[in-house]
């Protein structure tokens, strides 16, 4: 198989960073359980507690709120299902480990640019007064990279006493995230989205957030999350948030200025490319592009095929390929939802990297119009 030349899809996975990779290599050689007595075991927890400072510096948190976790849809599972909350009002365009998490659950519509509505928000926290309410909304969102106004709503929350997730693991190291200041009760991050390791994760909780267990087992997390740490993900963890707390602005600089030449040269191939959300305020990283009569996934395999790895706006099961709920709930209409690929660049990427992509996709958007061409010849005969 050809090996994948241009990487060109952060928001799934980010590749690790050299100097998590270094961090990661030596923390394997950690011998101790972090909740062991004996000098082995404290040295890993040692290792821990830096990782869980050097987390909670760069969010501006207290290390006591940060629990690690194994993954970002395991936070969010956690936040949702531990609290015993009546009701979820959840964004429509959350992530899939927010909108399933919870039996009750109820969408907050978005805008045609993906922006949750208040008005809407604050009409369903009516509707629901007296019962226990947790509003899940993202920082940014993974499709579109969309960036959602998280402060005004946990002030509309307040007024009515619920409480409020943050997903913010398609933001971390992309825009500046402050646990503070957003004020949410709660919040999501993930180590893999920033060039740490997959399998990481935290979930950040206020000090009067009623949170329980949702993992029963040992007494690790502060009673929390039970199970051996995973010293060296942690610490890899740590390492990609150590750099980005040196870098992480430049890198927001870089991504946009590729992310915008490559919206920039699109367009002028195909002037009728729809990129979604892109009057809102977006990640600097992210594009979501429509290109009509093109179905996502042909564009994806067609890319692969030429070196440069991208992903489809839509989600895959059961081998059909769904519009993606994030499109719907903007108002796009399912042809175009479906022929909508996400582009999403990072640490790595380079000019280079967005000139290969504009050129393997003008090629097949040629195939695919000479296609097209001659099915019209065929019908038209
Ligand atoms: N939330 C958002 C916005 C995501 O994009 C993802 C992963 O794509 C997750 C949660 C889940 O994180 P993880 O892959 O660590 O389970």
């Amino acid at each position: 198989m050809k090996d994948l030349m241009t990487y060109l899809d952060y928001n799934a996975t980010a590749p690790l960073r050299t100097s998590v990779i270094e961090k990661m290599t030596a923390a394997l050689k950690i011998i101790g359980n972090a909740s062991s007595v004996h000098r082995f075991g404290r040295i890993a927890r040692q290792h821990v507690n830096e990782a869980r400072e050097a987390l909670a510096a760069f969010i501006n948190a207290e290390a006591q709120n940060i629990i690690f976790t194994g993954s970002g849809t395991e936070s969010n599972n956690h936040a949702l299902r531990s609290v015993k909350a009546d009701v979820i009002l959840a964004s429509a365009i959350e992530h899939d480990s927010v909108l399933k998490a919870h039996p009750n659950t109820i969408l907050i519509p978005v805008d045609a640019n993906g922006i949750i509505q208040l008005d809407d928000l604050e009409k369903l926290l009516i509707q629901h007064t007296s019962k226990k309410i947790i509003i899940a909304v993202m920082l940014a969102n993974n499709e579109t990279g969309v960036i959602q106004p998280v402060k005004a709503v946990t002030a509309i929350a307040k007024k009515y006493g619920a409480m409020v997730l943050c997903d913010a693991v398609q933001a971390l190291g992309k825009i500046n995230v402050d646990f503070k200041d957003l004020d949410c009760d709660m919040m999501t991050l993930s180590a893999h989205k920033v060039g740490g390791p997959q399998g990481v994760a935290a979930l950040v909780v206020k000090d009067s957030t009623p949170l329980s267990a949702l993992i029963q087992g040992g007494g690790q997390e502060r009673n929390l999350r039970a199970g051996t740490h995973n010293v060296a993900g942690i610490v890899g963890f740590a390492a990609a948030i150590t750099e980005l707390a040196e870098t992480w602005e430049d890198e927001a600089g870089k991504a946009k200025i590729l992310r915008d030449m490559l919206e920039t040269k699109l367009k002028q191939i195909s002037p009728r490319a729809v990129i979604h959300g892109a009057s809102a305020d977006r990640l600097p990283n992210t594009s979501c592009i429509g290109f009509a009569g093109f179905k996502a996934e042909t564009q994806v395999m067609n890319m692969d095929l030429k070196g440069v790895a991208i992903s489809a706006g839509a989600a895959c099961s059961s081998g059909k390929v769904k519009p993606s709920h994030v499109l719907q709930a903007m108002g796009c209409n399912d042809d175009l939802a479906s022929c909508s690929i996400r582009v999403s660049v990072g640490h790595a990427s380079c000019e280079k990297d967005i000139e290969r992509f504009i050129s393997a996709w003008t090629e097949t958007m040629i195939i695919q119009q000479n296609k097209q061409t001659d099915l019209d010849k065929i019908s038209n005969a």
